[in-house]
C-alpha cells in the first residue's frame, strides 16, 4: 500500500484527474503535498473529488476547504458495505444529496419515539430496504446514519428525494452534553467556516465534579503562532449559537494535533470512563 506521499507522486506521475477519500484524509492529503512535498495540490491535475465515510463534503466550510486545497470540484456521497451506494450528489449540488430510490427505499424515524418522519426537516435515523440484494437481504436496517428530507425540488430536475446537507452525522456519536443533544458536525461547521483555523481539530468531553465540560482544541493555520482575541470570541458565540453549548478553546502549535488517514475520530467522550 502507499503512504500519503507516494500517492501525491503518483497522482503527478499519472496526471490523475479524480479521486476519492474522506474529507478528513485529502485535506491532510493536501496538507503533506504542501508542507513535505512543497507543491500546490491544485496545481496537480485533479479535477473531480467524491468524498465518503464522513459527512464533511456536504458540511459548507469542509467542502469549500477541499476544492480549494485541489482547485476542484467535490461531490459528496453516502453508502454503507451493508447497504450499497444508496445515495449521491448531483451536478446541481443542491446542499445536500439524493437518495438513488429506483434501487433504495429509504425512511426516517424519529430517535425519541421510533415514528416514521414524512415532514421536511426533522432530522432522525434511516432505515433502508434495497431492492436489489439477493443474498444479502437487506430489510429495514437501521444503518443509524442521521439524515432529514429536503422540501424543495432539486433544480437538475431528478424527481429522487433529496436529504438536505447530505448524512448529519451517526446516532452513537449523537450525546446529551449539559441536557443539550449535541452532533459532532454541528462543531465541524462552526470550525471548517473559521479561516483562521487550520484543518484539524478535536474535541473533548469530559465530567468534572459532576459537570460536563467540553474542550475544543484548535491549530492556527500554518505560518501563524496564535490567535487572537476577536478570532477566539467569535469562535465562541458562534458554537453557542450553532449548539446551544459552551466550550473551553485550547489553541495548539499548528500541525500538532493527530492527523488521521481515514475516518476521523475527533471527537472524544471520556465521561463514560469515570
Ligand atoms: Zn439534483
Amino acid at each position: 500500500m502507499l503512504d500519503t506521499t507516494a500517492r501525491i507522486l503518483k497522482i503527478q506521475e499519472l496526471k490523475a484527474t479524480a479521486m476519492m477519500g474522506t474529507p478528513t484524509y485529502l485535506l491532510n492529503m493536501a496538507d503533506v503535498a504542501r508542507s513535505r512535498l512543497g507543491l500546490d495540490p491544485a496545481e496537480l491535475t485533479i479535477e473531480k473529488i467524491t468524498c465518503a465515510g464522513e459527512p464533511g463534503a456536504s458540511i459548507p466550510g469542509t467542502k469549500q476547504r477541499l476544492e480549494k486545497a485541489w482547485g476542484a470540484k467535490v461531490f459528496d456521497h453516502a453508502g454503507a458495505t451493508e447497504i450499497g451506494a444508496w445515495s449521491y450528489e448531483c451536478a446541481a449540488q443542491p446542499g445536500g444529496l439524493h437518495v438513488n430510490e429506483g434501487l433504495f427505499l429509504v425512511e426516517i424515524e424519529d430517535l425519541v419515539t421510533g415514528q416514521t418522519i414524512t415532514t421536511p426537516g426533522r432530522p432522525g435515523k434511516m432505515i433502508i430496504t434495497a431492492f436489489d440484494r439477493l443474498a444479502q437481504p437487506c430489510l429495514r436496517f437501521d444503518s443509524k446514519d442521521i439524515i432529514e428530507w429536503d422540501s424543495a425540488p432539486c433544480p437538475c430536475g431528478r424527481t429522487y428525494r433529496l436529504i438536505r446537507g447530505g448524512v448529519q452525522g451517526r446516532a452513537d456519536d449523537i450525546t446529551k452534553v449539559k441536557g443539550v443533544l449535541l452532533s459532532p458536525s454541528a462543531i465541524e461547521a462552526v470550525v471548517r467556516r473559521c479561516a483562521a483555523l487550520s484543518d484539524e481539530y478535536e474535541v473533548v468531553v469530559e465530567r468534572i465534579t459532576g459537570q460536563d465540560r467540553i474542550t475544543l482544541r484548535v491549530e492556527p493555520c500554518a505560518g501563524q503562532e496564535c490567535l487572537g482575541d476577536e478570532v477566539l470570541g467569535r469562535l465562541k458565540d458562534e458554537l453557542r449559537l450553532e449548539t446551544n453549548l459552551g466550550y473551553i478553546i485550547e489553541v495548539h502549535q499548528p500541525g500538532s494535533l493527530t492527523r488521521y488517514e481515514g475516518k476521523a475520530r475527533r471527537f472524544k467522550d471520556l465521561r463514560q470512563q469515570h
